[in-house]
Formats: C-alpha cells, sequence, structure tokens
C-alpha cells in the first residue's frame, strides 16, 4: 500500500491537549497562506473528551489554524517507526481574516512577551521541566534514580531522546526519578514561545515514542494520592536587550537582581490566583502540598526544593560564568496546563511586580511547612490553594489576575473547570487519578 506523507496544523488548548487536522503534505505551500478550519467551540473541550455544557460558544462560528513566521518547515514527529512521520506545525488560533482570536493560549502568551519587552527591555529564555510515569515495560522493579530503571526503560530512553532530536527540541537529560516508573526529561532553554512550543511537543513525542512500543507515559499530576507527582517545572531567566542575563546580581541576597526579586514578588503575590491555571486539575491538588518537593507555599528559596520559586544552583568550575547561570524556577505548574498560559500567566504576574517595582521577597531557608504562623506571616509565606475550587475562587477573586485572562478564553475556561469537577469532583482520589492518567 502506498502511503502520502502528512502534515498537521495543531493547537494546545485550554485543557492542555494538542488538537488539530492533518491534510497531504503536498499541500503545505497552499496551507500555509489559508491555514485549516477550526471550531470556536472546541476550545471548550474538558480532558475528558466532552465538551462543557455551558460554554459561551453555541453551534455558529468559524475560525482558523494558522502558522506564523516561527514556523519554518515545522517539526519532524518521528516516533520510532518511520512510516509514521509527521509534520507537524504549532498554530495560533485566528479569525477567518487572519486576525487575532482571544481565546488562543498561543496568542497570549506572544502578547505578554510583547509586553514585558515594550514595558521593560526584556526578554525570557525558559525551558519546561518535564516528570512522567512510564509503564509496560519488562522486568521493572522500581528503585529511584537507580540504573536498573534507566535499563528497564531502554530502548525507550534512547528513541526518546532520538525523537526529540529530530523535532528540534535539543533534548539535554533523561533520568529515573523518586516515584516508582517515573522518568525526568530536561530540554535546553530556548526564547519564551519557542520554549513553550517545545514543551507541547515533548509530551506529544513522549507518549508517542511510547505508544508506538506498547508502553505508556503519562503526565498526569499524580497518578498515585500516596506517591509523589509529576511536576512541570518552569526554568526562565531575563534577558537584556545586550544578550545579558537580567536575573543575576551577585551582590543581593539569592544573587538575584533587583529586577529578578520584582517579578517573583509579582508572581508570589498572584500565585493563589494563578495556580487555577498552574495546577488547573483536581488532583493537582494531591501534588501541590508539602514535602513532596513541589510548591505548597508562596516561599522563595535559594536552592530550596520546597520553594514555590526555587533560585537554581550554578556549577561553580573553572570555564563557567556564574551570573550567566542564575536563573529561577517555578515548581507549582503541571502538565495539565497549558505551556502557553503557564508562561503567559507567570510572564504576566511577574511584568505586574516590575511595575510596582515591588521589593523582592524573603528567602525561606528550609522546609516552609515548618515555620510557625508568626513566622510565616513575616517572610510572606501563605499555604496554596488546597482544592481545584479554592483556586478558581482565589483567580475570581483577584482581579488583577483575572483581566490577564480576556474573553471569550475566560468563559471557555471556567466552563471547563466546572465541567471538569462534575465529571470527576466526586470520585475517590485514586479513581480520580486514574481518570486525568488516561487524558494526560
Ligand atoms: N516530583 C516533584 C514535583 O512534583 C519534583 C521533584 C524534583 O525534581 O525536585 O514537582
Ligand atoms: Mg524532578
Amino acid at each position: 500500500m502506498s502511503s502520502h506523507p502528512l502534515a498537521v496544523f495543531l493547537t494546545n488548548d485550554l485543557s492542555a491537549i494538542s488538537r488539530g487536522r492533518a491534510f497531504p503534505a503536498s499541500d503545505l505551500a497552499l496551507r500555509r497562506r489559508s491555514g485549516v478550519g477550526w471550531v470556536p467551540a472546541n476550545l471548550a473541550l474538558t480532558p475528558f473528551g466532552v465538551i462543557a455544557p455551558d460554554h459561551p460558544f453555541g453551534p455558529v462560528g468559524d475560525l482558523r489554524l494558522m502558522v506564523d513566521d516561527e514556523a519554518g518547515d515545522g517539526v519532524q514527529i518521528t516516533g520510532f517507526r518511520t512510516e509514521r512521520n509527521l509534520t507537524a506545525f504549532l498554530c495560533d488560533v485566528r479569525q477567518t481574516d487572519g486576525s487575532e482570536w482571544a481565546g488562543c493560549g498561543r496568542t497570549l502568551l506572544k502578547g505578554a512577551l510583547a509586553d514585558l519587552w515594550a514595558e521593560a527591555g526584556l526578554r525570557v529564555k525558559a525551558a519546561f521541566e518535564h516528570e512522567f510515569l512510564l509503564s509496560g515495560q519488562r522486568g521493572a522493579a522500581p528503585q529511584a534514580f537507580s540504573v536498573h530503571d534507566l535499563r528497564t526503560a531502554q530502548p525507550f530512553a534512547e528513541a526518546l531522546v532520538a525523537a526529540l532530536d529530530a523535532a528540534g527540541a535539543e533534548p539535554e537529560m533523561i533520568l529515573p526519578e523518586y516515584g516508582p516508573g517515573q522518568f525526568e526529561v530536561t530540554v535546553k532553554p530556548a526564547d519564551g514561545l519557542k520554549a513553550a512550543d517545545r514543551a507541547v511537543l515533548l509530551r506529544e513525542i513522549t507518549r508517542d515514542v511510547a505508544r508506538q512500543m506498547g508502553l505508556k507515559a503519562t503526565f498526569a499530576p499524580i497518578a498515585d494520592p500516596q506517591s509523589v507527582g509529576n511536576g512541570v517545572h518552569l526554568h526562565l531567566s531575563l534577558v537584556r536587550s545586550d544578550g545579558g542575563n537580567a536575573t543575576a546580581d551577585l551582590d543581593r541576597p539569592g544573587e538575584v537582581s533587583e529586577a529578578a526579586g520584582s517579578f517573583v514578588a509579582g508572581v508570589l503575590r498572584h500565585l493563589p490566583a494563578l495556580c487555577a491555571v498552574l495546577a488547573p486539575s483536581t488532583i493537582s491538588y494531591l501534588r501541590l502540598t508539602p514535602h513532596r518537593w513541589s510548591a505548597g507555599f508562596t516561599a522563595f528559596g535559594h536552592r530550596n526544593r520546597e520553594a514555590a520559586v526555587r533560585i537554581c544552583p550554578t556549577v561553580d568550575l573553572p570555564g563557567y560564568d556564574r551570573a550567566g547561570q542564575i536563573h529561577l524556577e517555578f515548581r507549582a505548574p503541571d502538565a495539565a496546563a497549558s505551556p502557553y498560559l503557564v508562561l503567559a500567566f507567570i510572564l504576566r504576574a511577574g511584568l505586574q511586580g516590575l511595575r510596582e517595582k515591588l521589593s523582592a521577597p524573603p528567602l525561606v531557608d528550609g522546609d516552609p511547612a515548618d515555620l510557625d504562623a508568626g513566622r510565616a506571616a513575616r517572610l510572606g509565606v501563605r499555604r496554596l490553594p488546597e482544592s481545584l475550587d479554592a483556586a478558581l475562587a482565589a483567580l475570581q477573586a483577584d482581579s488583577v489576575a483575572l483581566s490577564w485572562m480576556p474573553e471569550p478564553m475566560r468563559s471557555a475556561y471556567f466552563a471547563i473547570k466546572r465541567a471538569e469537577l462534575s465529571i470527576v469532583g466526586g470520585l475517590a482520589p485514586a479513581e480520580q487519578c486514574a481518570r486525568y492518567a488516561a487524558a494526560y
């Protein structure tokens, strides 16, 4: 049987699911101009495959998935078997006349990046560090960080690295993590939009390679309520117009600049509201609990893995520039969140901190859960929301953060979350985990 190469135009939506339409790759020149059709109500899809009943769109209206100048020749999704190659393009969702549509997460991120540049003269370099669970491999007898686990994950591990490389995602590291069957995969930093595109591709490619090898990879925020969660830590540095690292100031506490301190203060101020976007599943709140090295509190810490914002370590060896390496890690996000929304909201909150010239939050040493109430109050350390409901209420109550989500995205987002809560909110935690493991 002969096969015809396919190309696909994709959008990663409010539920962090990549959806799109494929066409013969020979039509690419045409499709670059025309895009492919899309439907507004698609934006109201929950992660469980049904459209939220009270979404704002109805049956009327049309949109286009369109590539931008960043798209280049697209991305090769090679997977494991070469006959299943696919050329993928991460698109913006636009109006039929090509103008912006305020439901598109990728467009939201472009706006946040443009405002950070226009108002503060800053760009960002970012990388999303992902954890996931792999199952189905033979001989698995989990041992955290072990050679044994790495060996049982071969040849998946090298197939994944090869597929990420072929997709231009610049793989950096793959390692067995702490949880049973848990792995972490990292890619090199890139400019803001490209970093978010890479995160979308990384999830698709990881699940794809596993599927083609008869394994299963899931990025669900947590798979077993008793175990550790799967984080998506956002590593970020602020970059000056001359390309220098605006995050570092070796003479200040934590070696972070005044600007980076204001940026973090903005993020921590709005973090309870941001949780509704960064940690948007019901089970995200099983993960965002103390002692799981995720993020339970609005804490800023130097090399502190219980802090929601961590100043990362540097390599202090000959030939390494210390100031060039200083960067921030935002630890609350998980893979139920769209990378575009995660980065857009963190940039918006950081920019708000810069506008208001907020001072850097004090650094928290040790576990924030161990602070007594008085000391926590003095350090500005608050517990993050403990449920999706509470996070959504925090977002509704924070008019500044709410303004970062324009209509119709806002109505669609809350409709999805209401539907999600009604589908899984009443299930036992382990059943909720199983539903999300199937979705992510
Ligand atoms: N699994 C942890 C999380 O849920 C992160 C562990 C680590 O890599 O520090 O975020
Ligand atoms: Mg990890």
